[in-house]
């Protein structure tokens, strides 16, 4: 065995990647619902997980001076913490669900695009309810707070955000027969892919990248799915492959004359971190806590943002809807 071999190997050994890769040769997940078996194929990723979101945190430069030095470690927490849930989310339900799997699927560039399509499926769903439904809206609009589109918009996220995409993005797709060395390749791609659409106007002024906006989601699709105008709100729930925004008729492409406005419908002060990150979890609780009755104060957190027990309703679809109607009508 060469020098490399050798690397290698103490390499796998180290984070304990050994355990997966036996797990993935066997098929063999129940391992992963057991305490024991769980801790030990979960356990040894800490330090690679430590070592992957202090990369990634020096990459986005967030360690340039001194008196960052607080928030740095903060950031690095809170992602890894984040991240930990969300790995220790996915190998639980791979434990739960592998066996009653529809269908077997292997490594191969034919399963891949099976496997694509199903996870974006999954995205899909998981997106469309964190915007449908109020619960799932307080984890999800910090992501849509920021008023500017840059790369750093990847990063805005509810720590508990990630592990609760993730339970129901790989229940879907472990169940449909995505295996799981196939999901993981696909959740790199997706995550890479996810990360890119967000550059903003700086970056790349024109975000449609000539005629691949017609074949896969571009980062002009998802400015528009961040955007608060009327015509642009909750739309393209998609990450890379668009086809079920057009399948369930979400799609939406930027349009020249309404250029996208950043941001949630709310007043909100956006320079408050208690604001972005809690604001809608308090707005959710002043708005159940005055509702009569409790099958109201359940509705609220069940039904989709700008639901009122007044019937007064202002949700995203309502919204849409009215200004397509009143621009059809020419008003
Ligand atoms: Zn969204
Ligand atoms: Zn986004």
């Amino acid at each position: 065995m060469g020098v490399f071999g050798i690397l290698w190997d103490e390499l796998i050994g180290f984070f304990g990647i050994n355990a997966w890769i036996e797990m993935f040769k066997s098929g063999d997940y129940n391992a992963l619902l057991t305490y024991n078996g769980f801790l030990s194929a979960i356990g040894p990723l800490i330090p690679l997980l430590l070592t992957i979101e202090i990369i990634r945190a020096l990459v986005f430069g967030k360690f340039r001076k001194k008196d960052y030095r607080i928030i740095f470690f903060i950031y690095v927490f809170n992602r890894f913490v984040s991240q930990f849930i969300s790995i220790a989310a996915v190998a639980f339900c791979i434990g739960l669900f592998a066996r009653y799997a529809v269908i077997k699927t292997s490594f191969s560039l034919y399963w891949l695009i099976y496997g694509y399509i199903v996870w974006e499926l999954a995205h899909f769903v998981y997106h469309y309810l964190a915007h449908k439904v109020r619960l799932f809206w307080c984890l999800h609009s910090t992501h849509h707070a920021p008023e500017h589109m840059n790369l750093s918009v990847t990063h805005a996220h509810f720590f508990l955000e990630a592990p609760y995409a993730d339970v129901i993005r790989t229940s879907i797709c472990i169940l449909l027969g995505v295996n799981p060395p196939l999901l993981f390749f696909i959740m790199f791609i997706d995550g890479t892919w996810g990360a890119f659409i967000h550059s903003g106007e700086n970056l790349l002024k024109d975000g449609r990248l000539g005629f691949l906006n017609k074949i896969i989601l571009t980062p002009s699709h998802h400015r528009v799915h961040h955007a608060k105008n009327p015509l642009y709100m909750d739309t393209n729930f998609c990450n890379l492959l668009n086809i079920w925004d057009k399948v369930f008729g979400t799609f939406q492409p930027e349009k020249n004359e309404f250029p996208p406005e950043y941001g949630i419908t709310r007043e909100m002060n956006t320079n408050s971190f208690l604001d972005v990150y809690f604001g809608e979890i308090t707005a959710l609780w002043k708005d159940v806590r005055k509702a009569p009755g409790i099958k109201n104060k359940i509705l609220y957190t069940i039904m989709p943002p700008g639901w009122s027990h007044t019937g007064d309703h202002k949700t995203a679809r309502l919204v849409r809807n009215n200004f397509l109607s009143e621009t059809k009508t020419g008003n």
